[in-house]
């Protein structure tokens, strides 16, 4: 046998035993002495930081995006300067309400983010597999995900608080429609579509700026599980998503897809029946066609899940010149509550972990100390510490400033000033989707439902009837018949009654293709 590496200290000294404390005797006690005990019991105790608030449980891999069209029209972005150039990128996708330890094939929305590590430093699109959002104003984010998470009594989840608040939200019947329908369970990430679902910004070289959305469109297809599908895998496995992913790259299945713009020149959002900036709007392809940009291919398992998926820290302030912000509210609030939350979570240095760490030829700032300050950060002359200096320290790159934006308006708080049309574009959802899956959003709302109260239910057939009366009524039948037989298990197409399969899970669950909504 080769010989082995010799166990150290992680201050570097060999290690005569890994097994046997130091003790006065051979029936113990054990000595204060025996440090590197103490050493090792300490350590267990610190393995674990604070879990995300959101987006806890999740998934990454390691890849590549490779350029296959030219929009340098619309970006100097270096990293879509020229056809075929690659950027290595990080991706992280996730359940938004589950806890770490939570179940991967739940009714929920889906994180998509991915870290460009580009020449000009990172760049991440912090997405999720809906190209909208439950509310547009960042006030309403943390009482939002309140409703997500448990009761602080019943320390359950709490249906009641959901609809409660998605009723008082008409805003949210848009996500909350594609959340009940067969994308509210993705087979796993590899089949579903990643939406930066924001409003961003582009600029040229010649400053001209325009309004960007991304979409990243599997080239998988897409593949759910209905409720009693998901209800039969998870009696199985917790962890489906992540061992789909693992063996996929293991068995060299590199999932791809392909990103694509739409683009909004910057007068045109004055003009748009809706407002381009809001969360819970999509423009419509007919409007605004999807553009072709690239590839993305996801090639690598993470040699180490908590190095480089736990550790990842990704904000949408991370930004690079040719790419940037758009008024949108909620992005706003996004760009500073994203980056508190990894300094919160992974400390004061967090980008320097790595996989964070910029992979640009130069990272230079003027930030200091704090936890785990583990790069020098001097520009080879200690008395550059501080900015501007007679030394040859750096210095800000004004040819890097975005176009300047014209902003109009008094300050005020804007919330009900004007009349938001909240149903049109749930309306033009529901209406691509075919009978089968009409009648599987009606009974996932039932099961959705099942717990919630007579007077809250109400209130969001309210909502839905004003996107389609039909929509309205197919759920209100659901949840009736639900009703009328506690024991009822809702019914899918694909599962005409599964009440005896219930304790008969077949070894396999099938995921079901999407059939095209049109
Ligand atoms: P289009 O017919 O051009 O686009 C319809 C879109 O709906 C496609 O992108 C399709 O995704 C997507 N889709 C199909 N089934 C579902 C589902 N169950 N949940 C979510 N999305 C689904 O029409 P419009 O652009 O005019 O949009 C009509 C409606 O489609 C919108 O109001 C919105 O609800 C939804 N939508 C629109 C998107 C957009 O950016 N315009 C993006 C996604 C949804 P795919 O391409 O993967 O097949």
């Amino acid at each position: 046998m080769a010989d082995k590496p010799t166990l150290t200290t992680s201050a570097g000294a060999p290690v005569p035993s890994n097994e046997h404390s130091l003790t006065a005797g051979q029936r113990g006690p054990v000595l204060m002495q025996d440090y590197q005990l103490l050493e090792k019991l300490a350590h267990q105790n610190r393995e674990r930081i604070p879990e995300r608030t959101v987006h806890a449980k999740g998934w990454g891999l390691q890849g590549t995006f490779t350029v296959t069209k030219d929009i340098t029209r619309y970006t100097c972005a270096k990293l879509f300067s020229e056809i075929g150039k690659k950027t290595e990128v990080l991706s992280r996708w996730s359940t938004v309400a589950g806890e770490a330890g939570a179940a991967d094939a739940e009714r929920d929305v889906r994180g998509f983010s991915l870290k460009f590590y580009t020449e000009d430093g990172n760049w991440d699109m912090v997405g999720n597999n809906t190209p909208v959002f439950f509310v547009r104003d960042a006030y309403k984010f943390p009482d939002f995900i309140h409703t997500q998470k448990r009761h602080p009594k019943t320390n359950l989840r709490s249906p009641e608080a959901m609809f409660d608040f998605w009723a008082a939200q008409p805003e949210c019947v848009h996500q909350v429609t594609i959340l009940m329908s067969d994308r509210g369970i993705p087979k796993n990430p590899m089949h579903m579509n990643g939406y930066g679902s924001h409003t961003f910004s582009m600029w040229n070289e010649a400053g001209e700026r325009f309004w960007v959305k991304f979409h990243f469109k599997t080239q998988q297809g897409h593949k759910f599980y209905t409720n009693a599908d998901s209800e039969k895998l998870i009696g199985k496995t917790r962890e489906s998503y992540q061992e789909d992913l693992y063996n996929a790259i293991e068995n060299g299945e590199f999932p791809k897809w392909t990103l694509f713009i739409q683009v909004m020149p910057e007068e045109d959002a004055l003009k748009t029946p809706y407002n381009p900036f809001d969360l819970t709007k999509v423009w419509p392809h007919g409007d605004y066609p999807l553009i072709e940009v690239g590839e993305l291919e996801m090639h690598t398992n993470p040699e180490n899940y908590f190095q480089m998926v736990e550790n990842a820290a990704f904000s949408p302030s991370n930004i690079v010149p040719g790419i940037s912000f758009s008024p949108d509210k909620m992005l706003q609030a996004r760009v500073f509550s994203y980056a508190d939350a990894h300094r919160y979570r992974l400390g004061t240095h967090y980008e320097a972990l790595p996989a964070n760490a910029p992979k640009a030829a130069q990272v230079n700032h003027y930030h200091k100390d704090g936890s785990m300050r583990f790069f020098t950060n001097d520009f080879g002359n200690p008395d550059a510490y501080y900015e501007p200096n007679q030394y040859e320290g750096p210095v800000a790159d004004a040819s890097v400033q975005e176009p300047p934006l014209r902003i109009d308006g008094d300050m005020n708080r804007y919330g009900n000033a004007q009349e938001v049309d909240d149903y049109t574009q749930p309306r033009a959802l529901y209406e691509m989707f075919s009978d089968e899956q009409k009648q599987r959003l009606y009974s996932n709302y039932a099961a959705a439902m099942g717990p919630v109260s007579q007077g809250v239910k109400e209130r969001w057939y309210a909502v839905l009837e004003k996107v389609h009366p039909e929509y309205a009524a197919g759920v209100r039948k659901a949840c009736e018949a639900m009703d009328s037989d506690v024991n009822a298990v809702p019914i899918t197409s694909e599962t005409p009654t599964d009440a005896e399969d219930r304790n008969t899970a077949p070894d396999t669950v099938k995921a079901h293709d999407e059939v095209p909504a049109k």
